[in-house]
């Protein structure tokens, strides 16, 4: 776990730029050790609160990317300045540190066409990744995926099965193989797949990526609301009551 961890609602969130989360798994690589990275948001705390499978996994997690908007918002309340690390640029560094040391890495999820061109985009960029296998997310059978990631041996994972989809299949190979570095990425295989576009650089450093996409795809709407105002009336009531503790 990293050692610069807040709470919100006893959600662990590491505090850390992209550059120092990446150094924490790139040493857990050299260690031969593997890590859950989670990039957290709060529809996943609500989720979390909801499904306490879920909770404990994210609470669980080696490495808690502070990835949503809300989240950054939440640690301000907290007097907490602290820079939002999208999850999708986190996982494409990634990449890269694999390119540049031969790291085996898997690719598991989106539709098979969409998985597809993402790879052949990413290694247009990055020809030398060795990867080692690659699924797409609509398999039938999930031991077989599960069992050939084991067999195959990727030093890292990047699942996009969307949450909480990912977060249990990264469980699963945890239980049975903890030397991978797996992180769940949503929907960034679409946008590396060039399927889906990611906010104008000038919302994204607004931190309103979240309400671009909403608005390109309203069936997110639901997700986001009441979500994101709730969410952040609860970490007001906890901030206070932390307050209040402490006095
Ligand atoms: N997906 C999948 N298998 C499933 C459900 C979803 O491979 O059974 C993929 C889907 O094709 C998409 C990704 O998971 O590529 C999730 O995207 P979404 O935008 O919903 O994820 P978010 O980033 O919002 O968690």
């Amino acid at each position: 776990m990293n050692p610069k961890r807040e709470y919100i609602l006893n959600y662990g969130v590491d505090l850390l730029t992209k550059n120092e989360g990446l150094d924490f798994i790139t040493k857990k690589i050299l260690k031969n050790e593997g890590a859950q990275v989670v990039t957290i948001n709060p529809e996943m705390i609500e989720m979390g609160q909801k499904n306490k499978e879920l909770g404990e996994i994210l609470k669980n997690a080696d490495l808690v990317i502070p990835d949503g908007f809300g989240i950054k918002l939440a640690l301000k309340m907290r007097r907490i300045n602290q820079e939002q690390v999208p999850g999708i640029e986190f996982a494409r560094e990634l990449i890269n540190i694999c390119a540049e040391n031969n790291y085996p890495i898997a690719f598991v999820g989106s539709k098979d066409e969409v998985l597809t061109k993402a790879i052949e985009n990413i290694k247009e960029q990055t020809p030398n990744l060795n990867i080692v296998y690659k699924q797409d997310g609509y398999y039938k059978n999930e031991d077989n995926v599960v069992n050939a990631i084991i067999e195959t041996k990727p030093k890292v994972l990047l699942v996009a099965l969307g949450v909480p989809k990912q977060e249990f299949f990264i469980e699963k190979i945890k239980s049975q193989k903890n030397d991978i570095i797996a992180i769940g990425v949503g929907g960034s295989f679409d946008v590396w797949a060039g399927y889906v576009q990611r906010a104008p650089v000038k919302w994204q450093k607004l931190g309103l990526e979240w309400l671009y996409r909403t608005m390109k795809e309203p069936r997110r709407f639901k997700r986001i609301f009441p979500t994101l105002p709730m969410f952040l009336f609860k970490v007001i009531i906890e901030t206070i009551q932390l307050k209040r503790n402490k006095n």
